[in-house]
């Protein structure tokens, strides 16, 4: 497979190409056709995300031995870690829904951070072993389903709701939570994986590019009225969406694999239409039962058993004086899922009518609908600690209902749908 010049990077976000130098510290590379971000220089990149993921490691687990919050009333008292919330959802019957919150809130977060020291002790090393490059890639794809910021999110609004009808004591865990959150967040801000692609060794044994020679000459830069922009599909160059990596392959039609993280390669995702268009329809076939079902179920001493879905769980908190949460509930539960569902629609309409108006614009909704996916899945982690909690028989006790594996089935559904829909070809009308 020839290789192109480390500096020539087809953008991910709409496939031009474009030469990029190297970088002042602090500064970024903006993609000139669409604003994607194409580099990023980062001061000490690597040495200062050790010592925020050591320090995450130990946050993560105090967070996860210790008690979130505890709670009293009429003389009982229960409290809960993360993990004895899931398995509270268990006992309940809703094994899948607990699940979906330990991978969320435990696993997920434990395989990025063990992934991040592993590669970055690992990257002491010149050349960095292949491996470190394969974890790298494992890790990209876990990232989007570490939520613990969602959770803090969660174990707030659970708290308020709770602080209504008994007093709740917070735990250690919950701040060791809050600390990591904002270590997880420090992470992400302060890594460059530039830095390891730079220096990983090949996972097909192949050296490092360094320089190819003249191969770049006409490659990026160019443009001309009837031509239209120069991308990567026109000239035949595939890039890797996990390392970045540009490469010349054989048959553009089956290009294999990326020759230095092991990715597979394809000019655009894989069947990106039909697929984003089977997981909407999808979520918005699972969108009604979620609103429709109760999320929660509250048995007390007299009368009968009460459900509550998301929209009753809202007007509560409003009635109960805490408007803000109200609306943020509102607007992570019903509103975003929704919008979600709408917006990927419309994307695929324009798409396919091969519309060439406010591109940038649409690149924008996407990348929104690609941010905020993750929010969603608060309310199960609101069913989720209120669940764990308030098991006070026979005075009052909350079961999880089954709008909570419709509406987490909703988020995954939208989630995996953006991650399926193909940005570049968003701008693919421009290149005929
Ligand atoms: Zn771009
Ligand atoms: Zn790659």
């Amino acid at each position: 497979m020839p290789l192109i010049p480390e500096n020539i990077i087809a953008c991910l976000d709409c496939d031009l190409l474009q030469r990029v130098s190297s970088l002042p510290d602090g500064a970024t590379a903006r993609c000139r056709r669409c604003g994607h971000t194409l580099a990023q220089s980062k001061p000490d990149s690597l040495n200062r995300t050790l010592a925020l993921a050591a320090a995450a490691a130990i946050a993560l687990i105090v967070a996860n031995i210790t008690p979130l919050m505890g709670l009293s009333a009429a003389g009982r008292h229960s409290r809960t870690t993360i993990l004895g919330g899931a398995r509270e959802m268990w006992i309940q019957g809703q094994e899948i829904g607990a699940m979906v919150v330990v991978f969320c809130t435990v696993i997920a977060p434990a395989v990025h951070i063990a992934i991040m020291l592993t590669v970055l002790i690992t990257a002491r090393r010149d050349p960095v072993p292949y491996w470190a490059g394969t974890l790298l890639r494992w890790s990209n794809r876990n990232q989007p389903w570490a939520m613990v910021e969602v959770m803090m999110l969660g174990i707030l609004v659970a708290l308020v709701k709770i602080a209504d009808v008994a007093t709740v004591i917070p735990g250690i865990g919950m701040f060791a939570a809050g600390v990591l959150v904002a270590l997880v967040t420090a992470m992400t801000v302060t890594f460059d994986p530039n830095e390891i692609w730079k220096r990983v060794e090949w996972i097909n044994g192949e050296k490092r590019p360094g320089s190819t020679g003249g191969q770049s000459a006409g490659i990026a830069g160019k443009r001309s009225a009837n031509v239209g922009p120069v991308t990567g599909m026109k000239r035949g160059l595939v890039s890797c969406e996990c390392c970045g990596l540009l490469s010349k392959p054989v048959d553009i039609h089956g290009p294999g694999k990326c020759p230095r993280c092991g990715e597979k390669l394809a000019l655009r995702r894989h069947n990106a239409i039909q697929r984003t268009w089977a997981l909407i329809v999808a979520a918005a076939i699972c969108y009604i039962p979620a609103n429709v079902l109760p999320v929660m179920v509250s048995k007390t001493l007299v009368g009968a058993p009460e459900g509550d879905t998301i929209i009753s769980g809202v007007a509560l908190l409003y009635k109960t004086g805490s408007w803000h949460l109200a609306l943020i509930v509102l607007i992570a539960s019903v509103v975003i899922p929704l919008a979600k569902i709408m917006a990927l629609a419309y994307l695929l309409i324009t798409v396919r009518h091969r519309s060439m108006k406010g591109q940038r614009e649409r690149l924008r909704l996407y990348r929104l609908v690609t941010f905020v996916g993750r929010w969603s899945m608060l309310d199960v982690f609101v069913v989720t600690f209120t669940v764990a909690l308030i098991q006070l028989d026979p005075i009052i006790s909350i079961k999880p209902g089954g709008g909570v594996l419709f509406f987490a089935a909703v988020v995954i559904l939208t989630m995996v749908a953006a991650e399926k829909f193909d940005p570049r070809l968003i701008w693919d009308s421009n290149n005929e």
